[in-house]
C-alpha cells in the first residue's frame, strides 16, 4: 500500500477492494469501496463530490485516505498529425511526459512510469538528466485520466483503445508500481482495459521479464532489441552487459510461451550502425521460431547525439531480408516528430 508522510493510504492506487477492506476495518459500510472506486474513473477527485457517499463519512476518509492530483504545465499539439504530448508537474515538482496518438485503430495513450531513467541508452532523451524517483501507480493513472479529460473537451466521445507504457523510463524497474496500475486500467468499474490492449516496453530486464510471465496479464511485451550483435548492443544499451542478447531470447520465448502472446521487438534503424543486409540477416536468424514481429523504427533525432536514420533504398532492403527469412515486419510510422514526440524523445528537464 502507498502511504503519505502522514500514514494516509493513496486512494487511487488502490483497488476497490482493497478500499473496501479498509471501510469495514473502520466501521463504514464495505460496499462503498466500490462507489468510491467508481467515482475516481468518473474525473471526480474529492469526496465531497461523491455523492451518494453520505457527508458523515467524509472528514473520517480523509484521514484514511488522500487523493492525489497532477498539474498539467504544457500541451504540444503536432501540425502534423493528431498527436499530443502533455508535461504534467507532480506534487514534488518534478516533471513526467504523456502522448496521444490516434492510430486507424483507434486512440493510444504512452504513458511515463519514473521520472528519468537509470537505463542510459545511447538513442534515448529520457535518460540523459540521469534518474529521480519512481512512480506511484496513482502517477500513472493520473497521466491517462488527465489526458482523457484533456481529449473530451473537443472530442466528447474520445474513447481510449490501447495503453503503451512506453514514456519516460524503464517500467520493470518500477515493477510492483507498474503490475499494479496494470491491474488498476485492467479493473471494471475502472477504465476496464483489456490486458491485450496494453504493450509495455522494456529494454531487457530478464529476471522482471520472467517474473511478468507469471502475472496472468497477457499483455504486449515489447523488447527494445535493435541489433542482433552483443557488442553492438552492448554500445548502444549498457544493459546489455548484464543480460545479453541469448538470455534476453530465452525470456522473452518463456513469456510469449506462458501468455500465448506474440513479442514485439522493437528496432531502430541507425545508419551505418545496425542497418547492414549482415544485420538483418543475423536478426532472422536470431528470431527464427520465435512468434514475435519486429517493428521497425527509424531512429528519431535528439540534440544531444548525432545518429542519423538509415535512408529509404537501406530501409526496404532490411525490411526486404527479415521478409524473405519470414519474420514478420513493419516500419512504424512516426507520429509527433515535429513536438518531440516520438520513441525516445521524452525527456523530464523542461523544468530545469
Ligand atoms: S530507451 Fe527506455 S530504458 Fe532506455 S534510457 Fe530510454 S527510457 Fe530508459
Amino acid at each position: 500500500m502507498y502511504k503519505n508522510a502522514d500514514e494516509q493510504l493513496n486512494l487511487r492506487s488502490m483497488t476497490a477492494l482493497e478500499i473496501s477492506e479498509v471501510l469495514k476495518q473502520n466501521g463504514i459500510e464495505r460496499y462503498r469501496g466500490k462507489q468510491i472506486f467508481s467515482w475516481l474513473y468518473k474525473h471526480v477527485d474529492s469526496f465531497e463530490k461523491m455523492t451518494d457517499i453520505p457527508k458523515k463519512h467524509i472528514e473520517q476518509l480523509y484521514r484514511l485516505f488522500y487523493i492525489d492530483a497532477l498539474h498539467t504545465s504544457n500541451i504540444w499539439a503536432s501540425q502534423t498529425d493528431d498527436t499530443q504530448k502533455y508535461l504534467f508537474t507532480l506534487d514534488d515538482g518534478h516533471t513526467v511526459e504523456s502522448v496521444s496518438m490516434k492510430y486507424e485503430h483507434g486512440n493510444s495513450i504512452c504513458v511515463s512510469s519514473q521520472v528519468g531513467c537509470k537505463m542510459g541508452c545511447a538513442f534515448c532523451a529520457s535518460t540523459q538528466a540521469g534518474f529521480v524517483r519512481n512512480l506511484r501507480p496513482s502517477e500513472m493513472l493520473l497521466q491517462l485520466e488527465y489526458v482523457i479529460r484533456d481529449r473530451m473537451k473537443t472530442q466528447p466521445d474520445y474513447r481510449i483503445s490501447n495503453v503503451v507504457i512506453m514514456g519516460i523510463g524503464e517500467p520493470l524497474d518500477n515493477y510492483d508500481a507498474v503490475v499494479r496500475f496494470l491491474r488498476l486500467i485492467n479493473e471494471p468499474g475502472g477504465f476496464g482495459i483489456g490486458y491485450r490492449h496494453i504493450s509495455l516496453s522494456t529494454c531487457g530486464l530478464v529476471p522482471q521479464i520472467y517474473r511478468l510471465a507469471e502475472e496472468g496479464m497477457p499483455i504486449t511485451l515489447s523488447v527494445s532489441l535493435h541489433t542482433p550483435d552483443n557488442v553492438v548492443r552492448s554500445q548502444l544499451m549498457p544493459i546489455n552487459h548484464r543480460y545479453p542478447i541469448e538470455e534476453l531470447i530465452m525470456a522473452c520465448k518463456e513469456y510469449g510461451r506462458k501468455n500465448n502472446r506474440r513479442i514485439s521487438f522493437e528496432y531502430a534503424l541507425i545508419q551505418g550502425v545496425n542497418d547492414s543486409i549482415a544485420d538483418a540477416r543475423k536478426l532472422a536468424k536470431l528470431l527464427t521460431g520465435i512468434l514475435c514481429h519486429v517493428n521497425l523504427i527509424l531512429i528519431n533525432p535528439i540534440k544531444e547525439r548525432n545518429f542519423v536514420a538509415s535512408t529509404k533504398q537501406t530501409q526496404v532492403l532490411f525490411v526486404k531480408t527479415l521478409e524473405e527469412n519470414h519474420i514478420n515486419v513493419t516500419i512504424r510510422r512516426r507520429l509527433g516528430l515535429d513536438i518531440d514526440a516520438a520513441c525516445g524523445q521524452l525527456r523530464k528537464s523542461h523544468m530545469n
